[in-house]
């Protein structure tokens, strides 16, 4: 989930959107400046829809507020946090290392539902003191507010403590197999297999809810069903392959005599001669035998037709400095991560400031296929 619009930072963590938020961003507003009308005849339009609009804005806050929790944990675990997008249903804090022991990945998951929940009795604690009487309906906009966005976050620890991936629980669950067994991969397996169970669960209520007359909330939660189902199967098709590569390491399947492109040579001449003749897709451009950079038919596709009679293959190539690279000993699993999170193609594998080789898509897609193939 890549954030389209981008909002600032959060102790150093980017906060994002994703466009779908803007559509349920709408929805909601809208859908509560009907609740608020017709709990509330007697409120003016311009006071109804200042509340929905506030009020939703405040429960995107929470959900921001949550995300940040699982960061935190994540933070004072040693795990990196790159992101946190908003979108269509919820928000997506990025990661970009998994837990390293059972207890990290329970804490982790538990502290959004504890978030959540405290947020709830918050609202609802605040609103109480304002004179709110509890399952009343409240008198004033800014406890009908505050009661609203108090039931919502406690909906949202407890949906989020379904034991199935990707829900918070999934992690909960996960972290307690993981203790129990002992094994990491058994217990994600078991976390996102119960996700998916419980993902085709939404999408059969939602069907049955949609053909006995409630539309369009049935086919509402078939669809956050058939999303959780994606999500699940996705973190067990990972799963499946950080085994297919556990113990291999990045010099196991780098290539290690990647073509050589001198850095003065004209990028015509380069397109015609090498990246045309030899097949290759990725050269490393080397002044003085010196490895500077990496240039592919991505880079000279961003430098016009025209000019590449006049440009030289410095002028398009991506300078070894702007690239992550890898060591030789870092598990190849890392390497697809970063290669997924880079979205690039190839890393270039470099030891003691020497470039040892180039590690690709094609490489890992090679091996895992010939893997197969030899049913290994
Ligand atoms: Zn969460």
């Amino acid at each position: 989930m890549k954030a389209q619009i981008k909002l600032g930072r959060i102790f150093g963590i980017e906060i994002g959107l994703h466009y779908s938020w803007l559509i349920i961003a709408v929805l909601i507003a809208l859908s509560l400046s009907q609740y608020f009308a017709e709990s509330h005849p007697d409120w003016t339009g311009s006071v109804i829809w200042t509340m929905a609009i506030v009020t939703a804005l405040l429960f995107f806050l929470s959900i921001v507020i949550h995300e940040l929790s699982h960061a935190a944990i994540a933070r004072r675990n040693n795990l990196p946090v790159k992101s946190i997008t908003l979108f269509a249903l919820g928000g997506v804090a990025l990661i970009e290392k998994e837990a390293e022991n059972a207890k990290t990945e329970f804490w982790m998951g538990i502290i959004g539902p504890i978030t959540s929940a405290a947020i709830g009795f918050l609202c609802l604690g605040i609103s109480y003191l304002l004179g709110w009487i509890p399952m009343s309906e409240p008198n004033t906009p800014l406890m009908a507010m505050l009661v609203w966005l108090g039931y919502i976050n406690f909906g949202l620890a407890i949906f989020n403590m379904l034991p199935g991936f990707p829900m918070d629980g999934g992690r909960v669950f996960r972290g307690i197999v993981w203790a129990i067994t002992g094994n990491r991969t058994k217990a994600t397996i078991i976390a996102s297999l119960t996700g998916q169970f419980l993902a085709l669960s939404f999408i059969i209520l939602g069907l049955i809810m949609f053909f006995s007359r409630s539309g369009f909330s049935g086919l509402w939660i078939a669809f956050i069903g058939w999303f959780l189902l994606n999500a699940a199967k996705a973190t067990y098709a990972q799963e499946a392959l950080a085994q297919q590569l556990a113990g291999l390491q990045v010099s196991d399947v780098m290539n290690q005599d990647c073509p050589v492109v001198d850095s003065r040579i004209n990028l015509e001449t380069f397109v015609e001669d090498n990246l045309l003749r030899t097949g290759q897709r990725c050269f490393v451009v080397v002044e003085n035998e010196q490895p500077v950079g990496l240039l592919t038919s991505h880079e000279v596709k961003n430098i016009e037709r025209k000019l590449w009679g006049f440009k030289m293959v410095t002028d398009a190539m991506k300078p070894l400095e702007s690239i992550q690279v890898v060591s030789p000993e870092t598990p190849v699993i890392e390497a697809l991560e970063i290669i997924g999170r880079e979205d690039v193609n190839q890393l270039p594998v470099v030891s003691n400031g020497q470039l040892k080789g180039i590690i690709s898509r094609d490489r890992i897609l090679n091996y895992l296929l010939t893997k197969q193939e030899l049913k290994l």
